[in-house]
């Protein structure tokens, strides 16, 4: 018998995975001292593993392994609520659903807002996990340019004339972006609302890193410059002030959207993982939030100063890089006799060298970036981190060396 065709979907051939999770297996498969600059984990010190142990032993009773509601468990909900409150953006319980990290809020906004064929606006680079859950739903990309300021928002307009089409929706990173590290200025964020407004398109506004600003002025969210905008859909996660591997996250959305998110994350997992929600519920509730928050802070400004100084004393003359005021990341672009360098070549080398990073092209839906290179700072300590790019600057020799 000759084996079937598996009949896949069409759908099947838009689930274009991510380069940034596949590294994961990639890098416990590798010699174990190599030094992380790919994934965008927390530091290992930052996570409060001491304090989890102990919640989860008093926390686990026999109302944690039962189904729980699919919105999110009510105490973690309250006590969200109250966190919020002292936030840039509040939020009353209507609007806010927990979700399986932000990329079930991603995947929940996708699923609520793009047909197949319908117009998404990414930022180019973008974080491609975002990009793909729209790919993944049949959304057209638009790539739109970013700078210094973010978002290159006067170059939209042009942009979307090209495609004759009607945006459906715009996915930004607004606040340290990744992969560039990159902040949305105000005046672009006040535009960006209304040339959204214009087309009647949503803002997927997905910010995980916001909370952790090092240096700098806050810069107003779009929530506070447009409150109760029923077009702002606010992807949030615990994964990077807290542990990625929780899974906990949240949407903060128009009240009128709760119940279709409400069924659309049945359909996917009935419910967030309850013990998680419990653990995460009671640690907020000991009231030590800001103050992590704030050590966190000093740790990765450190870490960041740290790479920008390891980029200078390495690197002279070979790479410009982003200067962050929050966040974990740098986004590096190779110039002068090494701007030809395609940075997924020079993974293979480094990987070897034993330093990792996300290359360029990884971060851009259309493989742009090929001398770029995404690189995660908080995950390393100042010492790893100098070591890792005296590698990348012996992996890069080694490359234009032939
Ligand atoms: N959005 C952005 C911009 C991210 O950087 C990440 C995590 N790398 C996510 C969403 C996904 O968050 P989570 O791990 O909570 O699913």
């Amino acid at each position: 018998m000759t084996a079937p065709t598996i009949p896949l979907a069409g759908r099947a051939k838009d689930l274009v995975g991510s380069m940034i999770d596949s590294s994961t297996s990639l890098l416990a498969a590798q010699r174990h001292d190599i030094v992380r600059f790919a994934m965008g984990s927390p530091a290992d010190e930052a996570v409060p593993s001491d304090e989890f142990r102990q919640i989860a032993g008093e926390i686990l009773d026999s109302s944690s392994f039962t189904y729980g509601a699919t919105e999110g468990e009510p105490r973690l909900l309250g006590l969200l609520v109250d966190y919020l409150a002292g936030t840039a953006d509040p939020a009353s319980e209507d609007r806010l659903v927990i979700t399986t990290g932000g990329m079930q809020g991603l995947d929940l906004a996708c699923k609520l807002f793009v047909d197949p064929g319908d117009l998404v606006i990414v930022e180019s680079p973008t974080y491609t996990n975002g990009s793909a859950t729209a790919l993944s739903y049949g959304a057209q990309l638009l790539e739109v340019p970013t700078d210094e300021n973010g978002m290159d928002v006067d170059l939209l307009g042009d942009l979307v004339a090209r495609t004759r089409q009607t945006p459906k929706a715009i996915y930004t990173i607004p606040t340290f972006q990744n992969p560039s590290g990159v902040t949305m200025s105000l005046e672009r964020r006040k535009a960006l609302l209304e040339m959204a407004h214009h087309w009647g398109a949503v803002i997927i506004d997905d910010d995980p890193y916001g909370l952790l600003r090092f240096t700098g002025e806050d810069v107003p969210t779009f929530r506070t410059l447009s409150p109760d905008d029923p077009l702002l859909f606010s992807v949030r996660t615990f994964s990077k002030i807290l542990a990625p591997g929780w899974r906990v996250g949240w949407v903060d959305a128009d009240p009128s959207l709760r119940q279709l998110l409400i069924n659309g994350k049945q359909a996917m997992d009935t419910c967030t993982n309850v013990p998680n929600q419990h653990i995460v519920a009671e640690y907020i509730s000991r009231g030590g939030l800001d103050e992590h928050l704030a050590s966190l802070r000093v740790l990765y400004r450190e870490r960041k100063d740290a790479m920008i100084a390891a980029v200078a004393k390495h690197l002279p003359g070979v790479a410009s890089v982003t200067d962050p005021e929050g966040g974990f990341f740098c986004w590096m672009t190779l110039e002068n006799e090494y701007a030809d360098v395609d940075t997924r070549e020079l993974f293979e080398i480094a990987l070897a060298e034993g330093v990792a990073f996300i290359p360029g092209p990884a971060l851009s839906p259309g493989g742009r970036f090929h001398n770029a290179l995404r690189l995660c700072f908080a995950s390393s300590t100042p010492e790893r981190i100098d070591i890792g790019m005296q590698r990348l600057a012996r992996s890069l020799e080694t490359l234009t060396r032939g």
